[in-house]
């Protein structure tokens, strides 16, 4: 039995693996490590599970990825979120899955060859549905789209799904794990065996398994254990807008614009609308991040150019239609995320360092126990974090990241 609660302050507590952060990929990590037969710790300084990056997410998820390393967890996560009671061994689970897919369009000539290249990468990779979808036919199966769209890829099987239950699936599921709320990790101590315990601000937790999931404070979870990890935090932003438009295609995919770094989705009352700044800086991790006054008029200023209905829907929007909320994207040397151990530090073990969290969590979660269990060699692990020392990593060609 797992249980959720807000402890009192304690004396030292005991726990096989403490698990630091109550996002999607703690939870999820939570999950799979209690299946191993571990009793597990997880802290989380937030009043609930699922509550900071996980829940600024636009919750998509997506099998199209042309670095072998990303998309062997992407696609083992799909299949996860596809058969999610089996996973979680719960009848009573709803994870509101939405498969309509990832359209990635380009209205740019030179782009089509990026395109036919990543489904060549897909076919090789063994991601199984990918198309390329050109002219009349782009235009016949995606009405909405400007007449300029020369071409995309497209997936049916990506698509989107609610975090908040998904997260909330794991920890049911999960078998011995203690989950504190309101607790906040504020040391880490080591002996001459590696880790020995995590100090909080309600008391001690002796352990010699530490997995940091803290997001954002990853690194400051890292420093805590003597880690200078190479991660940088940088804000993204989403509008949410309140419409019930009859030209907004309900059944659309979740729809990118190559160009421009714009995408969209259709959402229960209206639709998710945002672009990813390449410009924007990195700056310090932070709970409450400021949003853009203009956020919301640039995201539809761009979405509108390959989805001309934004334009219909902007006409007649008021400022209480919309919505505009941040979280932050985690990069690393290769925008990919760090999973098993540290190392240096003997029990420090790392599930941190993305942008893509959500759709990575069930099989990163099932990776870090895995190499714990020793089912996996962490040396056959393409996301070790050794891989930055060892200068066996590089940045792909995974589109929007
Ligand atoms: C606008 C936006 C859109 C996105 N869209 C998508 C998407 O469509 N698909 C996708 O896969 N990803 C998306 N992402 C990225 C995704 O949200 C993250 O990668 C994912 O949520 C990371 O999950 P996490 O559990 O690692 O982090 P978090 O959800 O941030 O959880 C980390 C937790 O650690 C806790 N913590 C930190 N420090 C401490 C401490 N000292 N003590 C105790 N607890 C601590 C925090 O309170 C937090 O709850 C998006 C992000 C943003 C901002």
């Amino acid at each position: 039995m797992s249980r959720i609660t807000i402890p009192q302050t304690f004396n030292t507590k005991t726990a096989d693996a403490v698990v630091i952060g109550g996002g999607i990929v703690g939870t999820a990590t939570a999950f799979w490590l209690s299946k191993t037969g571990m009793k597990v710790i997880l802290v989380e300084k937030r009043d609930g599970l699922s509550s900071l990056t996980t829940a600024a997410s636009a919750e998509c998820f997506r099998t199209q990825f042309t670095e072998k390393s990303m998309a062997d967890i992407a696609l083992a996560s799909v299949e996860m979120f596809e058969n999610f009671r089996d996973v979680v061994e719960l009848t009573d689970i709803d994870i509101h899955l939405c498969q309509k897919g990832y359209l990635f369009v380009t209205d740019d000539q030179a782009q089509v060859r990026d395109l036919e290249k990543a489904i060549q990468t897909y076919q090789t990779l063994g991601i199984p549905g990918s198309e390329l979808i050109k002219g009349k036919d782009l235009h016949d199966r995606f009405a909405f789209l400007a007449p300029d769209a020369l071409a995309a890829t497209f997936n049916n099987r990506d698509g989107w799904l609610s975090t908040h239950e998904t997260t909330y699936g794991f920890a049911k599921g999960a078998k011995n794990v203690d989950f504190f709320m309101r607790t906040m990790v504020t040391g880490i101590q080591k002996d001459n065996q590696g880790i020995c315990a995590v100090e909080t601000d309600k008391g001690m937790i002796s352990t010699r398994l530490v997995v940091n999931c803290a997001g954002p404070y990853a690194g400051t979870i890292g420093k805590m254990a003597g880690l200078d990890m190479p991660l940088k935090t940088v804000r993204r932003q989403k509008a949410f807008i309140r419409t019930s438009h009859p030209q907004v295609p309900v059944d659309a995919p979740f729809t990118v614009d190559l160009t421009n770094h714009s995408y969209w989705r259709p959402e229960a009352g209206g639709v998710l609308c945002a672009w990813v700044d390449p410009d924007e800086p990195e700056s310090q991790p932070a709970d409450e991040l400021p949003t853009d006054w203009d956020f919301a008029a640039e995201s539809i200023y761009r979405a509108s150019r390959l989805n001309p209905f934004f334009e219909t829907i902007a006409a007649d929007l008021k400022a209480d239609d919309v919505d505009v909320s941040a979280g932050m994207y985690v990069y690393t040397p290769d925008d990919k995320p760090v999973i098993g151990p540290c190392e240096e530090i003997k029990g420090f073990h790392l599930n941190c360092g993305y942008w893509c969290g959500v759709m990575m969590s069930p099989a990163a979660g099932k990776r870090v126990a895995d190499i714990v269990t020793g089912k996996m060699n962490n040396k056959e692990n393409p996301l070790r974090y050794s891989r930055f020392k060892e200068g066996d990593f590089e940045k792909g060609d995974t589109f929007l990241k």
